[in-house]
């Protein structure tokens, strides 16, 4: 796993435990190159996702980019690390238990506003306002950028 810190890919792991009630291994590594800490997680994947967004075009679903803007909207919210993964996991598995492999994005962010709705209103409103304005153009890059402002600093 490449350092995402120097870049150098020779990192080594320093303890794996289970996370999220076992639906996750969570490894801590070590970069010896610049000293570096991240942790990463390995997670069950069912299938393969395709993101079909509304001009047509089609892209690997990415986990990441989905916390990304998740994790924005929950900024400085009183809701757990732990809870933000589990509805993560949920809304990936709800994703991939929809029988398709094929997932507009459309869908997918009302999965994501559906969700947070259950756990923080405000986090909730802040996604919905970004991402009514967001249907016409629906790139998660661009849309994670629109979120960013109303939350200035990165957690
Ligand atoms: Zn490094």
């Amino acid at each position: 796993m490449r350092c995402p810190f120097c870049g150098n890919v020779d990192t080594q792991v320093k303890d794996s435990r289970p996370a999220e009630d076992h639906v996750a291994i969570r490894r801590r590594r070590f970069c010896p190159a610049c000293a570096g800490r991240f942790t990463t997680y390995e997670r069950v994947q069912l299938r393969d996702l395709v993101v079909i967004k509304s001009t047509g075009r089609r892209e690997d679903f990415d986990r990441d980019k989905l916390e990304r803007s998740i994790r924005i909207a929950l900024q400085k919210r009183p809701v757990e690390p732990e809870r933000m993964d589990q509805m993560i996991s949920g809304i990936v598995r709800r994703l991939e238990s929809m029988g398709e492999t094929d997932i507009p994005s459309k869908a997918i962010g009302e999965i994501v506003m559906e969700s947070l709705a259950r756990i923080d209103t405000v986090a909730y409103v802040r996604f919905a306002s970004v991402y009514k304005n967001f249907q016409a153009a629906d790139d998660f890059d661009r849309f994670i950028d629109e979120l960013r402002p109303a939350s200035k600093t990165e957690a």
